[in-house]
């Protein structure tokens, strides 16, 4: 037993997190260790970002032969690490320039900054309305929680940056009727993930494209939790058949080490001339030679096509669990998956998820009415079941407890 606990986390920590009763001390591939030397199935994947799980041995090797080689040396220099992952980034993307920094908030700080900017540039200030939609999530600064969809996330932290505006996801007729001249981004996730896992129709991507091709706006795609693999493409929007004009990318792209990146089409990212944005730890060097490993081992046949594989097995086992009907659907991409609560169960995803826990898989919520599955791409298919059917022992115990 280490000598600082669950017990001393009240008294050292701010409360704005609430974390799980035990403390985990040791992970390999999709198993995790606490402190007591219990085991869990780790299908919460460190909210979707180890995405090639815990202690991969090459990434290992990357982060610690770097280490010894240079930590930082900050943006007054160019370090080989970043520009590989850079070129790394645009070989498997699409022709663009990219920005670093550390983390998804960060990353859409950036392409939310650098939309306004390139209006402003070609345009002027009046072209400045961002648009977004609800349940939408790009993190907690100030500017990325303002052009989130969940209003609970901003009360209390007024006065908001302004022109910022909300449509309901997947709506086409409100983007139609909102789109315009004075628009300078739409802003989305392929599939909103904190919001519910819930994927964007193919209607409604193509949409945004044509209403901003139409209008001279920007459109912003977040794949900070879709991207790296996680749909079972490197990125969602190849499936989608829609290129945005910035991306950005973080979780999945350290497998846990803070690293994320903002690409823009070059005649976009020329907007971010010298002086107008930076980051002090962005591009460091440790962070992107993990970077450029995961993409070099996430972007292969074998484990693209593996998440399909795990994705079905996944949704099948979920809904052969759910004897009891207690899910109103169960969706998502690739190894991104939610389960609905029915109604009559709103408000219980939470307690599911700690009676897992209790039983020893960890999974997460995205709200208070889903479950969320985000494993590693690379999970054993015997870990996979060993996970499922720990959870299907707590699923059954919790839920019996449950009237409707
Ligand atoms: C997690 C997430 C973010 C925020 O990322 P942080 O690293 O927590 O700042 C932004 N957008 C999406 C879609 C996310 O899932």
């Amino acid at each position: 037993m280490a000598d600082l606990g669950r017990s001393d986390y009240d008294r050292l920590m701010m409360p704005n997190y609430n974390p799980a009763d035990f403390v985990p001390a040791r992970g390999v591939g999709s198993r995790v260790q606490d402190t007591d030397g219990v085991d869990y199935v780790d299908l919460a994947g460190g909210i979707a970002t180890t995405a090639l799980g815990h202690a991969h041995p090459e990434l290992v090797a990357v982060l610690v032969e770097q280490a010894n080689a240079l930590w930082h040396m900050s943006n007054a220099f160019a370090t080989e690490p970043y520009l590989r992952l850079a070129e790394s980034l645009i070989r498997r993307t699409f022709d663009s320039r990219v920005f670093f920094s550390n983390s998804g908030g960060e990353a859409n700080e950036a392409a939310f900054k650098l939309a306004r900017r390139y209006a402003y540039d070609h345009h002027g200030e009046q072209k400045r309305e961002i648009i977004s939609f609800s349940g939408s999530f790009h993190g907690r600064t100030l500017f990325t929680v303002s052009v989130g969809g969940k209003a609970l996330y901003t009360e209390g932290f007024g006065p908001l940056p302004g022109g910022i505006t909300h449509l309901e996801f997947n709506d086409v007729g409100a983007l139609e009727a909102a789109v315009g001249p004075q628009t300078c981004a739409v802003v989305l996730e392929p599939v909103q993930g904190e919001g519910g896992v819930i994927p964007a129709t193919a209607e409604f991507v193509e949409a945004a494209r044509r209403l901003c091709d139409k209008h001279g706006a920007v459109l912003v795609f977040d794949e900070v939790q879709s991207g790296v693999g996680r749909t079972g493409t490197l990125y969602a929007y190849e499936q989608f058949g829609v290129q945005p004009d910035i991306l950005t990318t973080a979780k999945a792209l350290g497998n846990g080490i803070p690293i994320a990146a903002t690409l823009a089409i070059p005649a976009v990212a020329a907007s971010l001339v010298v002086g107008t944005h930076g980051s002090t730890f962005g591009g460091n060097p440790m962070a992107c030679a993990v970077g450029a490993k995961v993409l070099e081992l996430v972007d292969t046949p074998e484990v693209l096509d593996g998440v399909a594989k795990r994705h079905d097995r996944l949704v099948s086992r979920l809904s052969d669990i759910d004897t009891q009907g207690v899910f109103s659907q169960i969706r998502g991409m690739g190894l991104l998956v939610g389960a609905e609560l029915k109604p009559d169960f709103a408000g219980r995803a939470k307690a599911l998820q700690v009676a897992a826990m209790k039983a020893g898989v960890l999974c997460l919520i995205a709200g208070p009415n889903v479950m969320r599955f985000a494993p590693s791409l690379i999970i054993d298919m015997d870990d996979l079941d060993l996970g499922l059917d720990r959870f299907e022992k707590a699923f059954a115990d919790e839920t019996s407890t449950w009237d409707a």
